[in-house]
């Protein structure tokens, strides 16, 4: 076994490579076997507080440096991240578990926003609009706003840095990240790629650790002016009341309990297709999976066959290996949570159509791998319809009208996205009007986003947006400003006019 081997990797802090002040690491596990993959820096307050301070004195310098020339380092990262796609994506398959062709499409998300990052660099929208004087400009600009914590999660170890990441540096903060401990070594490949794209020391520094130490110490850090946030509603809800507290800008991304609606016109084997991916994609553990499936009752047995069939084709396995569809869940902790879930949907009544138990025939046995399950007859009021799952597990909720499907596909906290399956062009631009989530999808599963556009969601989601034309705004502040060249008197102006 490869354990008396394990790297140890240290915080990235102004250029250079340090162990945690206390000394202490934590272990880096692959999911699919359990092999030791490396040993990360345990990270507290001081580790946390010498990166601020570094990430502070690089900011006078950074802020000042061009927009344009900021962007064409962001313009090389990007290039360099195409050429490390492959290491990046096999790194992030053995640490967290999501198959290649995933890993890939993670990557890529990366490449494509340090290249929309970029572009902002010569852009940096602004605007300019009429002054009610004469001889008077009225513009605002976007000022960047200091040094910005950004913690993130794992299921997305290169997509969500990058989202936070490029904007943030294009418009001229400077970065202190810590990345989710699920997913240490994509970020240190993260790291070392912007190092190489030219990013002068100290303007972006990792600091690993775990959440309620490193975490908890850069969002209460009073040298930082700003957090943003992916992850989990609870931890999220808990960082804005702290960041509210010390006077921080900030933004949270959080959960999701996203629904495909099948309305009785839909195509079915469409639906079919749409929802095994969107539910059994990543192993359910995307942020925009979709868990409850809402279908109109003239579809219900059509549909719910065809998709128990698929669900039980999707092949588990080394999420390296190309044939396989459904790699393990990120942890024990993951897998002990679905687990815990298949007891309350028993307790309330749902019929296990399939799966409902870990996976543990040969080489399985070895990780943390869950079967595709699948819930009927469920009630939108119970426990697995209204709470985040992130798992294989998805509820088929029978509904008899376009009406019902909307409310039952409002009724819960979150607001990330949702889907509707129709044939009629109405009833779908109905659905764009009324299904109240950040993101919706017409005749498409609840997969994939294009970082041209908006990605947020509403009410316990979090109300915020990244990426798009929204990407930089969690990290400038607006400034309005009034240039009067008349040389006159205010009162004289007014008279004038
Ligand atoms: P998590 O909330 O457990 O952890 C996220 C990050 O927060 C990690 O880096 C963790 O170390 C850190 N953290 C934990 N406790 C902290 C604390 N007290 N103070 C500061 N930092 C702390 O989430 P996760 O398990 O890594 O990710 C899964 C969750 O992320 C799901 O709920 C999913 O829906 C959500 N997610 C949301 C989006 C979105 O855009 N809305 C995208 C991806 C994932």
């Amino acid at each position: 076994m490869t354990e008396t081997r394990a790297r140890s990797v240290g915080n990235h802090i102004g250029g250079e490579v340090r162990e945690a002040a206390s000394g202490g690491w934590f272990e880096n596990r692959s999911p699919t076997d359990g092999e030791l993959l490396g040993l990360y820096a345990r990270s507290g307050a001081e580790d946390v507080g010498r990166a601020v301070e570094k990430a502070r004195a690089a900011f006078e310098g950074w802020r000042l440096y061009p927009a344009p020339k900021r962007g064409e380092i962001l313009y090389r990262a990007g290039a360099l991240m195409a050429e490390r796609k492959e290491e990046f994506a096999r790194a992030m398959s053995r640490e967290m578990g999501k198959v290649l062709s995933e890993a890939r499409g993670d990557v890529q998300e990366g490449i494509d926003m340090a290249f929309f990052a970029a572009g902002e660099g010569r852009r940096m929208l602004g605007d300019t609009v009429p002054a009610e004087l004469p001889e008077k400009f009225a513009m605002s600009i976007r000022m960047p706003i200091g040094v910005v914590g950004l913690i993130t999660p794992w299921n997305f170890p290169v997509a969500i840095p990058s989202w936070k990441s490029f904007p943030a540096l294009v418009a001229g903060n400077t970065i202190v990240l810590k990345p989710a401990e699920d997913a240490p070594e994509c970020a240190r490949l993260f790291t070392q790629l912007l190092l190489d794209a030219g990013l002068p020391e100290g303007v972006f520094n990792t600091v690993f650790g775990l959440g309620e130490e490193a975490g908890a110490a850069l969002v209460e850090h009073p040298g930082v002016a700003g957090v943003s946030f992916t992850g989990s509603t609870a931890v999220g809800v808990s960082i804005a009341r702290e960041a509210h507290r010390t006077h921080k800008k900030v933004a949270t991304e959080m959960g999701g309990k996203n629904a495909i609606i099948l309305m009785d016109d839909a195509d079915v084997d469409l639906a079919v297709e749409g929802a095994v991916w969107s539910a059994f994609g990543t192993a359910g553990q995307r942020c925009t999976a979709a868990s409850r499936l809402i279908v109109h009752e003239r579809v219900l047995d059509e549909f719910t066959e065809g998709l128990v069939r698929a669900a039980n084709a999707l092949k588990l396995g080394d999420p390296l290996d190309e044939g396989t569809d459904v790699g393990p869940l990120v942890n024990e902790e993951a897998l002990r949570k679905v687990s815990g879930y298949v007891e309350v949907a028993k307790e309330e009544g749902a019929t296990l159509l399939c799966g409902g138990e870990r996976a543990t025939e040969g080489d399985l046995s070895k990780g943390n791998f869950f079967r595709p399950t699948i819930w009927g007859g469920v009630d939108p009021g119970m426990r697995i319809a209204q709470e985040e799952i992130f798992g294989p597990a998805v509820c088929v909720i029978p509904v008899s009208s376009y009406e019902e499907a909307v409310r039952v596909n409002n009724g819960t906290p979150y607001g990330l996205s949702s889907a509707i399956y129709t044939r009629d062009v109405n009833t779908a631009f109905r659905a764009m009007r009324d299904l109240y989530t950040g993101i919706n999808y017409v005749n498409a599963g609840t997969i994939g986003a294009e970082i041209q556009l908006p990605f947020g969601g509403t009410k316990a989601t979090g109300g915020h947006r990244e990426v798009g034309q929204q990407a930089l705004d969690s990290f400038t502040e607006w400034k309005s400003i009034y240039v009067d060249y008349s040389g006159k008197l205010q009162k004289a102006q007014i008279d004038e006019v």
